[in-house]
């Protein structure tokens, strides 16, 4: 057998009638940007996620950025960020001139310490981002009390979230905005880039519409120097289709994780743990082994996909040198960056292959 780590390709063929439907209807329209797909995605997905409002963006990157600068987050602010995500939020905080300041996670879930945020809160910190990483939703309740008793905002990355529920309730406005990726490898993907803000604030639904589109609201009318950061029509229509196709895929997904959990129960594997008060998006199912590398490399012998998420931290990047963190300064997101582990885990994964990645995961434990 061969098991891709992400099979995209799969994706596309279950929907393919749907998709060639939804991109014939755009062709037909003759309208490819800003208009009705747009519009009625953005309804869709604020009703799925929740809120009051979504605004459709060019991608996950821009959306988390336009947030924080039509919150006026500039330079010599701070934005705490967990020292263990994907570089783009912090990237974001950067893109405006303000600083990231990165936290420490729970280790047994990987998402943002409350207890943490307190200790990184200075005169200067104006938000909180938290990630809910890999699918696991952070701690919300804890985090927006730390933020509303100080006047701090609540940015959440959610790119790797869709579907996700804090407390029965789904991710998409639990802080004061929610920043969405479409990224095609996401639970929710598009053909190409595009991302998405939620959020019950009205003026600020409205502020980033503008900043997405020049700063003009009017044609030819700029209010603000603005941005081009607009999800066009033909996204917006293949979101549309798959996002009817969300909650089934995310069960899916639910099915092979809890058949993962149970296959490794008794291995030396450290595995994920989801806190009671989160039902789990599974973007992705990280095991942790102290022999991470020869692992991999034995599974990648016997033709299994895995991927590493990820393998530098922020703080240990060339491009954030200039903060001046060396090795240790941030020792647990350390330590899962270098035993963690990615195994295949999609909507695409009969149960058939999973056995077989279990088997092979099984055998690679015997070898390193
Ligand atoms: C994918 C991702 C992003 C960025 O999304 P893009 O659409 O690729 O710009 C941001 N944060 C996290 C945690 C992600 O996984």
């Amino acid at each position: 057998m061969n098991i891709p780590f992400q099979p995209i390709g799969l994706s596309i063929d279950e929907l393919r009638p749907e998709i060639d439907a939804a991109i014939a209807r755009v062709l037909s329209s003759g309208w490819v940007l800003l208009g009705k797909e747009l519009e009625s995605f953005e309804s869709e997905w604020a009703k799925y996620c929740g809120a009051a409002h979504a605004v459709g963006l060019s991608n996950g990157l821009d959306a988390l950025h336009l947030i924080l600068h039509a919150w006026g987050i500039g330079p010599g602010d701070e934005v705490i960020v967990p020292s263990n995500t994907y570089i783009a939020s912090w990237i974001a905080v950067s893109q405006t001139g303000a600083t990231p300041i990165p936290v420490e996670p729970d280790e047994a879930t990987y998402t943002i310490e409350p207890n943490n945020i307190v200790k990184a809160i200075t005169k200067r910190t104006k938000a909180i981002m938290p990630v809910h990483l890999y699918g696991h939703a952070c701690d919300m309740d804890a985090i927006c009390e730390i933020a509303r008793s100080r006047g701090l905002k609540v940015i959440e990355d959610a790119a790797q979230c869709h579907g996700a529920k804090y407390k029965g309730k789904k991710i998409g406005a639990h802080g004061d905005a929610v920043a969405w990726s479409f990224y095609p490898t996401k639970n929710l993907g598009a053909l190409g880039d595009a991302g998405a803000i939620s959020t019950n604030d009205p003026v600020l639904a409205e502020k980033i519409k503008m900043l997405r589109n020049y700063g003009s609201k009017v044609r030819y009318v700029n209010e603000v120097i603005g941005y081009n950061n607009r999800l066009e029509e033909l996204h917006a229509a293949v979101l549309r289709v798959k996002l009817q196709h969300l909650d089934d895929w995310n069960k899916r997904r639910t099915a092979l994780a809890e058949r993962y959990n149970s296959a490794f129960a008794e291995s030396d594997l450290m595995l994920p743990v989801t806190r009671d008060w989160c039902e789990h998006a599974w973007h992705l199912y990280e095991i942790r082994h102290p022999k991470r590398d020869a692992l991999r490399e034995q599974l990648a012998k016997m033709n299994v996909g895995t991927l590493i998420h990820y393998p530098i931290p922020p703080h240990l990047q060339k491009a954030y040198s200039m903060l001046g963190y060396s090795e240790g300064a941030f020792p647990i997101s350390e330590r899962i960056h270098s035993t963690i582990l990615s195994l295949p885990l999609s909507p695409h994964l009969s149960f058939t292959e999973q056995d077989y990645v279990i088997d092979c995961v099984k055998k690679a434990l015997v070898a390193v």
